[in-house]
């Protein structure tokens, strides 16, 4: 089947094929990495890789921490603000979009929140432009949703934040192009779309923003305590921290982003080009704020909703529906779904029209 989930969502094959050989035995150790200690030496050495391997990927520079951890992205919402609104008290959040907008009320208890833009006017249909941004200069940080997953906005640009901390939900984005991580003071990310299986978050900070964290702050969510134990203050998501080993090997045998990113330009286009051409189906998305990762779509009726999705499922393409607070379809096209995938889809699309249209 094409898997168009939004999240969690497709893996590479070849990773899932290898993670079941190594199943029942990880390289002659006798044991499942499920079972494997996380202070072993065979689990440290695939921690230290899969840390090794994202940091070689993102080129990520070395005053920066990487830290896996658990809670979500939704859980990062409130561990962000716990973490770094102590140094002012002050920060502020761009909305563009339902998880932005989730993760500002969130910060909303633990202190002064300004939302410098909004596109909720729009209907969260653009990203607000950076002139139009009213910034604190005393903001703790800056927030901002890098990919909106239900709304498919996406920011192709990085906000200049002048010497505030920017800091990025990339839970739908990471991983899917170049990314330069030093414009960032943080980036977190939920790894269950473009890098692995849900339960792990990945948090990428730079090192002087950590010491701030609010005396409430739990010791497991306390990134300063995380950095000090290289993660393992708790038990890490072991399974979930393997696989996605496996899913940044894979990343790098296969010509590392550079070669992710033209292949998932590549794939959006086909969609959007077709979206565009069409009056039976819709986006609408300013073109230059287009997510490359989820694509909403709306029927020209929606009455024809069910009997799109039946075709489609009858047809191997499955999980497009859009989310439940929009409706219409969404076709969430990460890393891992194959250019074929797209082509499917698409002439699913073509035929659906002139049976309907
Ligand atoms: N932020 C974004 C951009 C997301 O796409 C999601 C999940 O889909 C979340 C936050 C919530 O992540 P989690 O369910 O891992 O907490």
């Amino acid at each position: 089947v094409f898997n168009f989930s939004p999240g969690p969502a497709t893996l590479p094959e070849p990773v899932l094929r290898q993670a079941a050989q190594e199943m029942l035995d990880w390289r002659g150790s006798g044991m499942s990495v499920m079972e494997m200690s996380h202070r072993g030496k065979e689990f440290m050495s695939i921690h230290a890789e899969a840390e090794a391997t994202l940091r070689e990927l993102l080129a990520i520079p070395a005053n920066y921490k990487v830290l896996f951890m658990q809670g979500g992205a939704i859980g990062e919402n409130a561990i962000v603000p716990m973490n770094l609104i102590g140094r002012t008290g002050r920060a502020d959040y761009v909305l563009t979009g339902d998880w932005s907008k989730k993760s500002y009320k969130e910060a909303r208890n633990f202190g002064t929140v300004n939302v410098a833009a909004t596109a909720e006017s729009s209907k969260f249909t653009a990203i607000p432009e950076q002139a139009a941004w009213k910034l604190d200069p005393g903001a703790s940080y800056v927030h901002i949703c890098s990919n909106e997953t239900i709304g498919g906005v996406q920011f192709h640009w990085t906000p200049d934040t002048a010497g505030v901390p920017l800091v990025a939900d990339m839970s739908s984005d990471i991983l899917s192009r170049a990314l330069d991580v030093s414009k960032y003071g943080l980036i977190y990310a939920g790894a269950q779309k473009n890098m692995g299986p849900s339960g792990l978050t990945v948090v990428i900070v730079r090192e002087d923003l950590l010491g701030h964290a609010l005396p409430v702050t739990p010791s497991a969510f306390n990134y300063k305590t995380q950095a000090e134990n290289d993660s393992m203050y708790n038990t890490p998501p072991t399974y979930a921290i393997y696989i996605m080993g496996l899913v940044l090997q894979h990343v790098k045998a296969t010509g590392g982003m550079p070669a992710v990113e033209e292949h998932n330009r590549a794939k959006a286009r086909l969609l959007y080009d077709f979206l565009d051409g069409s009056s039976f189906y819709r986006n609408p998305v300013a073109k230059e704020d287009r997510s490359l990762m989820n694509v909403p779509f709306w029927l020209k009726d929606a009455a024809l909703d069910e009997a799109f999705l039946k075709g489609a499922q009858a047809r191997g393409m499955i999980q497009l529906k859009g989310h439940r607070s929009v409706g219409g379809m969404r076709a969430s096209i990460y890393n891992a779904m194959p250019t074929e995938g797209v082509q499917a889809l698409v002439q699913y699309m073509k035929e659906f029209e002139s049976q309907h249209g």
